[in-house]
């Protein structure tokens, strides 16, 4: 067996018990589709004695029953009936209320995790997991549920009722309970482990698509597209074979378990038509007895078919709770404060990330005075972008101390903290909704004079001003409609809007036309105008602006000047134009 075989019953027990407590509060409709089914399910043994009746009235030549049992049989018919509409339709409530609950649940806490979480997972597998387990988990509430209460209530009262009738021939059925009990047992194992297995492939395989979708440019240009059906097809073979297995398991199980009640009912019959047992009872009892345990084998055929709905739900669980289960960002901070003047110092600050090997920053200190434009210069890889996102908390710091206003940040309460400071990606993401909504991103109700004022500001006003929807414009997926220099503009309009005193700003290294380059420039000098800046710089341009030049590499600070003493040293120019991107307004 391989390593994720090992599903021992207390885990599914504690799974069970915690799926259990998202049915708080939902105990009355759960109450009422369990009644109804009990309804339902009492049906079944009404059947067996109606079928006593009649056998009876036939051999009485009863033509007084002629009237009286089709009514009986229409009365248990509409019983079961209502019976059957009320246990699915309360079963339904709970069941899509209780995966209401989980979606919303895991998604706030998906908001919550640190960013550490999401570097150990791929964005398919996470996607995979927040939709796929609780599928798994609905359809186990829904219908496994259903048939559970439903075939069990049936079970219960078929096998009580053949007791009622005669318990000394039914405790044949006790002997092949714990066989049966046995053979459920050792199936859920399997079924388990191979659910587990599937959904690690469908993640896997969620992934590949999603790369191949957006890289959808790149898979073209290197015809890839052969590498890619193989890869994806290795992680759907994986699931499809686990599935297949559990399905052997599934549609194993059920005969099995089948033959075995059969033998039992078998053994019954055998003793029934015993003289002895055949001159204590008139034959509508015998056939209504007979009745009972032939209905048996059915609810247990049902039961035994849920099981594979059962334990890949059980799966859904496990994968459903190891999210809700990771721990959230630390927030342990109290500070709060509506304006900060945006003094940042790092203080001996070390910092190595939770799976890199070596550490990403070493030793850093330095103070940035409110207001101050900082260019943030080196190679690439060499921690700038680690170094801004600290000063958000994006991580932990493992050593030394980033101080805001003279204020540890940490002790700063996140949403406080990150209030205080607005960042500008080079990578532009926008979300697939209006422009508005895009500028004004975040709980804020802005106004649409404010909002078109940020984009004045951000040199952007005049291209959303000639759109016909104007604000109204939907932007598409990573609004692909907008030119990269659009895009940035749009992206330092919403970080004008948030109106933060701290800016980091990681400048496109993507060359932009000559005519967006001067729009986009002029829109970081308004918008920087006020702010402590750091602009993670790979223009020269940016770097002249610049009130101080702070170089670095290897995760170390080696050179902190005013960008004329860089700019001065022809040795330190080269030096540092080897680090920038070329782009036209480079010399050379
Ligand atoms: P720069 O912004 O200067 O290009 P980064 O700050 O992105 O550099 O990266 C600094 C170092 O940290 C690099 O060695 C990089 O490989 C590593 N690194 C960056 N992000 C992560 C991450 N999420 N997990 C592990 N290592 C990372």
């Amino acid at each position: 067996m391989g390593k994720d075989s090992k599903p021992d019953d207390t885990s599914s027990l504690k799974l069970y018990i915690r799926l259990l407590k998202y049915l708080k509060g939902k105990t009355g409709h759960l109450t009422l589709s369990i009644l109804g089914f009990l309804v339902f399910g009492l049906s079944q043994p009404m059947l067996a004695k109606l079928m006593e009746v009649v056998i009876e009235s036939i051999e009485k030549q009863d033509t007084d029953a002629r009237w009286l049992l089709p009514a009986m049989a229409l009365g248990v018919y509409t019983f079961r009936g209502i019976g059957s509409f009320i246990g699915n339709y309360f079963n339904a409530l709970v069941g899509t209320g209780v995966i209401r609950d989980l979606k919303l649940e895991t998604f706030k806490h998906l908001t919550h995790l640190p960013a550490a979480f999401y570097d150990s997972s791929t964005q398919g597998k996470l996607i995979h997991n927040l939709n796929a387990s609780v599928k798994l988990v609905q359809n186990t509430i829904t219908n496994a549920l259903k048939t559970l209460i439903r075939e069990g209530i049936t079970i219960i009262a078929l096998v009580g009722y053949v007791f009622y009738l005669n318990w000394q021939l039914s405790m044949v059925f006790l002997v092949v309970a714990p066989i049966l009990l046995g053979l459920v047992s050792l199936a859920a194992k399997r079924l388990r482990k191979f659910a587990r297995r599937s959904e690690k492939a469908l993640g896997n395989a969620m992934q590949i698509s999603k790369e191949m979708i957006s890289n959808y440019g790149l898979v073209r240009s290197f015809g890839s597209q052969d590498y890619e059906k193989a890869r994806y097809e290795r992680a759907v073979n994986k699931s499809f074979e686990a599935q297949l297995k559990s399905r052997k398991v599934g549609a194993l199980f059920t005969p099995i378990a089948q033959v075995i009640v059969s033998c039992a009912v078998a053994s019954i019959v055998f003793l029934l038509l015993s003289p002895s047992i055949l001159d204590q009872y008139s034959a509508g009892e015998l056939i209504g007895y007979l009745t009972a345990i032939a209905l048996l084998p059915k609810s247990i055929k049902q039961l035994g078919g849920i099981g594979v709905t059962i334990q890949q739900g059980l799966v859904g669980a496990e994968m459903v709770f190891n999210l809700l289960d990771a721990s959230p960002e630390p927030d342990l901070g109290t500070h709060t404060t509506n304006s900060v003047q945006g003094k940042i110092e790092f203080r001996n600050l070390d910092f190595k990330y939770p799976k890199g090997k070596q550490p990403a920053l070493e030793n850093i200190s330095t103070i940035i005075a409110p207001g101050e434009l900082i260019a943030l210069v080196g190679p690439s890889g060499s921690g700038k972008s680690t170094l801004s996102s600290l000063i958000y908390r994006l991580y932990e710091v493992d050593s030394g101390k980033i101080f805001l206003d003279d204020i540890d940040i940490n002790d700063y309460k996140l949403d406080n903290l990150r209030s205080h400071i607005a960042i500008v990606g080079q990578n532009v993401r926008l979300f697939d909704d209006t422009l508005r909504n895009n500028i004004a991103y975040g709980d804020v109700a802005y106004s649409d004079e404010q909002i078109a004022d940020a984009l004045r500001h951000a040199n952007a006003w005049e291209f959303v001003e000639k759109l016909p929807l104007g604000l109204d414009t939907p932007v598409g997926e990573n609004g692909l409609k907008f030119s990269g220099g659009q895009r940035q503009r749009i992206s330092l309009a919403r970080a004008f809007l948030k109106d933060a005193r701290i800016l980091i700003l990681d400048e496109a290294t993507s060359a932009l036309d000559n005519e967006s380059e001067t729009a986009v420039a002029k829109a970081i000098d308004e918008i920087t105008a006020d702010k402590t800046t750091i602009v993670i710089a790979h223009r020269l341009k940016t770097i002249q602006k610049a009130d101080r030049v702070i170089v670095i590499e290897r995760g170390r600070i080696v050179k902190e000047a005013s960008p004329d003493q860089i700019l001065a040293n022809s040795q330190e120019l080269s030096r540092l134009e080897a680090m920038l991107t070329p782009t036209p307004d480079q010399p050379g």
